[in-house]
């Protein structure tokens, strides 16, 4: 991977967003590489597609990309709200790839993808509606709450000016593969409120009843349109032991997390 920035890309625009996406545009182009499979090249969508900016021949998993030249903070401003919550009630959600550059060293310096798999109610905050005077009235922006993610919902491509090997980069992004396609975010929103539970603990066992009593109404006001929000923890629980994160100790709901 050639993390070099071609500056002439940009030369004659004055706005920093649009220099941003000439400079960022131009390098993803040339240097992404699908996650999900093993495809060197993504192909860049036509202007204006409103949930993805590279798709992949091969597997057909799609990317946004946001670049800035700056670190990204805990929450990011992103696409349209409405658009994201149906792609990810659908399982449907795009890879989001944030990558920071900079200018002074010409070079990309850290780049990394958070899978559309671990994106949830969770980690997806609605904004404010434009007001009555803006452009694009009624329109609802969202923002995405890096904070929110559990470790394995963002995977390095470069970092700290040093790119990975492909190889490692796409087994850290199998291990969570099983993931894909799940509807609703809700099998990584289990997971993350799992994580939370590990670090609350120091415990890498829990009960059911624990889960409950610790997670149940904030994930039952998160996926308002779910009743049962207690069957649909445990069929989580399955998804997530069936991927090799938990074990069952025993038939009364105690479980073990082993990755
Ligand atoms: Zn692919």
């Amino acid at each position: 991977m050639d993390l070099r920035l071609d500056l002439t890309v940009a030369e004659g625009y004055k706005n920093p967003s649009q220099i941003a996406r000439r400079l960022t545009e131009d390098w993803a182009t040339r240097n992404l590489y699908c996650l999900a499979c093993t495809s060197a090249h993504l192909d860049a969508a036509r202007a204006n597609t409103a949930v993805w900016d590279y798709s992949c021949s091969s597997c057909g998993a799609l990317y946004q990309l946001k670049g800035q030249n700056k670190p990204f903070g805990r929450r990011v401003s992103n696409s349209e709200y409405h658009t994201k919550m149906r792609a990810i009630a659908a399982g449907r959600a795009p890879h989001y790839a944030f990558l920071q550059y900079s200018i002074p060293a010409e070079a990309v310096t850290d780049l990394f993808v958070v899978p559309g798999h671990f994106l949830s109610s969770a980690v997806v905050e609605r904004r404010a509606e434009l007001s009555a005077d803006a452009q694009r009235k009624g329109w609802v922006g969202s923002n995405i709450l890096l904070g929110q993610l559990p470790e394995e919902g963002r995977v390095d491509v470069v970092k700290a000016g040093v790119s990975r090997s492909p190889v490692q980069v796409r087994d850290e992004w199998q291990r969570y593969g099983f993931l894909a396609g799940k509807k609703g975010g809700w099998a990584a929103d289990v997971l993350s409120c799992i994580r939370v539970l590990e670090r609350e603990t120091q415990s890498k066992d829990f009960t059911l009843r624990n889960f409950y009593a610790r997670f149940e109404s904030e994930l039952a006001s998160r996926h308002a349109d779910n009743r049962n929000v207690q069957a649909k923890i445990r069929q989580q629980m399955q998804v997530l032991a069936k991927g090799g994160v938990l074990l069952f100790v025993d038939r009364r709901g105690r479980y073990r997390v082993v990755a």
